[in-house]
């Protein structure tokens, strides 16, 4: 099985390849990753400078991953350009004849949620790659993927998944045949909370590497800390730091400080996920989560429980279509295509919207 996937809600111009001999088993499989990274001159990501970004870039990562897929194909032998007749979905006779033998069974593309004009984008690109191949069509839940990658690389069973990344943070369970999100941010995701506060020091973005470098040399300030249940807020220690710094607070003091209250509370709720599911398995997933503190709160919070952690390596963390290519295997594995028609992306997909066809619904 080989699957191409192309992602591009935000920063990332994207494709991938993943080939599998079955896609529940992890240690089966190969999977690159061909990124174009929009870095914008100043400030933080702007919606119609990233659509630039996406429209010049998203050819070639794609030719890319296309040529990779061509290589494997070419060494397990080649796929039939017929090989896919059997599909309702599959194009006419006419455009079957033109088509060229495809190396891959299907295209997957991040449908939501993301910047709108970038979606549209990407989705152009994976109905244009689709219909070349005579391949169907998947279209993947960008949050979703962010954790699903986790549950696969670990072959943990039933997870609880939290997703620290740039303009999300959720703390997810699986019940029931969905991906139930049990607590979440009350307004800004995790990494644009982090971004807007260096974009006030006049840092470039992204901003969250940059403090946890600075972070390292600093000690400990007060700041404010707001988790509600399983729901958690940034604004308030984001406008807090801010001031910190105005006032004459070392920045490094003000790096530290923001990162030990903003992973607490990360921790936090991930630890009452885990005592409310009963779940013994904790997935970290999205772009922050590539940030070592995190890991280490984490990772000592579920040690101290005697549950285990799993954090996926940091090319799957980021924003990137291999992410999208394995969970986009998974669903065509279980028939869950869309037809051309149906595939108009959504840039507020939430992940409980998405109904898991690919594993046994059953209770935690
Ligand atoms: P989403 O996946 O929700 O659409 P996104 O597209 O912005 O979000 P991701 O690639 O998941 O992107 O995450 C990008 C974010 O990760 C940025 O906000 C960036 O500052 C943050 N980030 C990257 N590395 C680190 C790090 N080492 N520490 C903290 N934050 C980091």
């Amino acid at each position: 099985l080989r699957v191409l996937a192309i992602e591009g809600t935000a920063w990332a111009a994207s494709a991938a390849v993943f080939e599998t001999s079955d896609p529940t088993r992890p240690d089966d499989e190969r999977v690159e990753i061909y990124t174009d990274a929009y870095e914008p001159d100043s400030g933080g990501i702007h919606p119609r400078e990233a659509a630039e970004h996406m429209h010049e870039t998203i050819p070639e990562v794609v030719a890319n991953a296309r040529e990779t897929a061509r290589e494997w194909a070419d060494e397990s032998g080649g796929v039939d350009a017929d090989s896919h007749d059997g599909d309702a979905r599959q194009p006419s006779d006419d455009d079957r004849r033109s088509r060229e033998a495809s190396p891959i069974d299907a295209v997957a593309f991040s449908r939501g949620p993301g910047l709108g004009p970038c979606l549209r984008i990407v989705g152009t690109a994976a109905r244009a790659t689709a219909q070349r191949f005579g391949v169907p069509l998947v279209g993947v839940n960008h949050m979703v993927a962010h954790l699903e990658i986790g549950r696969h690389r670990s072959g943990f069973d039933s997870p609880v998944c939290l997703n620290a990344s740039g303009a999300n943070a959720h703390i997810l369970g699986y019940r029931n045949g969905r991906y139930r999100v049990l607590g979440e941010t009350m307004d800004t995701g995790v990494g644009n909370a982090i971004d807007k506060f260096t974009r006030h020091l006049g840092w470039s973005h992204p901003g969250g590497p940059k403090v946890e470098q600075r972070a390292r040399d600093g000690e400990f300030v007060d700041l404010p800390y707001v988790v509600k249940g399983m729901d958690f807020s940034f604004s308030g220690i984001m406008s807090a730091a801010k001031q910190a710094v105005d006032d004459g607070e070392a920045v490094e003091d003000v790096c530290f400080g923001l990162q030990e209250h903003i992973f607490a509370m990360l921790t936090e709720v991930s630890e009452r996920a885990l005592s409310l599911t009963g779940s013994g398995q904790l997935v970290l997933g999205g772009g922050v989560a590539q940030n070592d503190r995190l890991r280490e709160m984490l990772r000592e919070m579920c040690d101290q429980r005697g549950a285990d952690f799993y954090a996926p390596e940091p090319r799957f963390l980021r924003d990137n279509a291999g992410m999208i290519a394995v969970l986009g295997a998974k669903m065509y594995e279980a028939g869950d295509t869309i037809s051309i028609e149906d595939s108009a992306i959504d840039s507020n997909f939430r992940p409980d919207q998405v109904p898991v066809t690919w594993r046994e619904a059953d209770d935690w």
